[in-house]
């Protein structure tokens, strides 16, 4: 069972970016695997608040979090939501820049850099961007849940030169303007003395490292235009405009930057039949006037296939029956929607003359004016549940 996000960093749904930054740095600070060498235990805490921190700092994951929960983000796709996919390099890379500028920076920028042999606390390459891709689902997939695998065509890494963007090994160069470091320090003189600041570098932004000779298939820029099949797990209950996140599944980064998050927008087929509203499902069932009066048994589409419905004697047209947990499952799983049957009492629009006869006849009975006090419910009262 996974933890709560806001509580694996200690605060409260209500946190605002700034103290979600703080209660991060001070959690990742406690379980620093620096800090803490050798120990699993902690390494998977600083795992879990990166993934938590990922979450609840990015406003749009944020928002689907605390409104679907862990099921927001599509479970065991290499991203977060299966587990701890993240490896330290990616929390690293994604969240140095959160560390930079304390006590806690030293180590990070000392001993404490992953990576490659220039270190891994600055970013490699540029990250790609996210990629987003619509993906239709009948009712039955929404209700039911679905694996799909769609073919997205996307950045992905060039093969040729691994990503890198250079020739071979030799047209890699260490920066020049920054000796490798990747960062440069600027001395100014202020009325409270010499301040130092340090930048990103401009010569290699940050990567430490410059290429003399392109890699020819991507031209230098690491990755090249191609398509993924990539494999996506939908929980049961998505509808339409919901948004799974699949992180890293997106574009590849420059450069063997990381890559972007895929966005699956869910879109939802119109069903022949049934209408959806939110959890439940309405069927509009239209029977013949006599069916009214006598009461007969019908036959109804569900999303778990046909189901029978008896109609009592007496129905009234706009008497709804429920079927219950018939509609969709939520997507938290935790409740199951109704099917709505609506009755709509058939009025005949072409008669014969022999049919308007009997009609004219029938209608001066007592029996045929309407009694609404009588027989029929308020319309508030419309909604029984009879069938289970
Ligand atoms: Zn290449
Ligand atoms: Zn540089």
């Amino acid at each position: 069972m996974k933890r709560d996000y806001y509580e694996i960093l200690g605060v409260s749904k209500s946190a605002t970016a700034d103290e979600l930054k703080k209660a991060y740095r001070k959690v990742a600070m406690q379980y620093h695997p620096d800090r803490n060498p050798g120990d699993k235990a902690a390494e998977e805490k600083f795992k879990e608040a990166a993934e938590a921190y990922e979450v609840l700092s990015d406003a749009d994951k944020r928002a689907k979090y605390d409104r679907f929960g862990h099921q927001a983000f599509a479970p065991g796709q290499g991203g977060f939501g299966g587990g701890h996919a993240s490896n330290m390099e990616d929390i690293f890379s994604q969240f140095g820049d959160i560390f930079g500028d304390d006590i806690f920076g030293s180590f990070f920028g000392g001993g404490g850099r992953r990576g490659g042999a220039s270190g891994g606390g600055r970013p490699r390459g540029v990250r790609g961007s996210n990629l987003r891709v619509k993906l239709k689902l009948t009712f039955e997939e929404a209700a039911r849940g679905v694996t799909k695998t769609i073919k997205v065509k996307k950045y992905v890494g060039c093969n040729t030169c691994g990503g890198s963007g250079a020739k071979d090994k030799g047209s890699v160069q260490t920066c020049s303007t920054c000796g490798g470091s990747g960062q440069v320090r600027k001395v100014t003189n202020t009325f409270l003395g010499q301040m130092q600041t340090v930048t990103t570098c401009p010569g290699c932004n940050g990567e430490g490292t410059t290429i003399t000779a392109k890699c020819g298939n991507c031209k230098g820029e690491g990755r090249v235009y191609g398509e993924e099949m990539v494999t996506v797990d939908i929980p049961a209950g998505v509808q339409e405009g919901m948004q799974l996140s699949m992180s890293g599944k997106g574009n590849a980064g420059e450069r063997g930057g990381a890559p972007g998050d895929l966005i699956i927008l869910i879109e939802e087929e119109a069903h022949k039949e049934l209408q959806r509203d939110g959890l439940n499902v309405a069927f509009e069932l239209h029977i013949t006037f006599p069916d009214a009066v006598f009461g007969t048994q019908v036959e109804v589409p569900t999303i778990d296939g046909r189901a029978k419905i008896k109609i009592p004697a007496g129905t009234q047209s706009g008497k709804i029956f429920r079927l219950k947990g018939k509609g969709f499952p939520d997507v938290n799983g935790y409740q199951k929607g109704d099917q709505l049957v609506h009755v709509n009492v058939w009025t005949p629009q072409n008669l014969t003359s022999e049919e308007k006869t009997v009609l004219e006849k029938l209608n001066s009975s007592p029996n045929f004016s309407p009694q609404p006090g009588k027989s029929e419910k308020s319309f508030f009262d419309r909604v029984k549940e009879v069938f289970s």
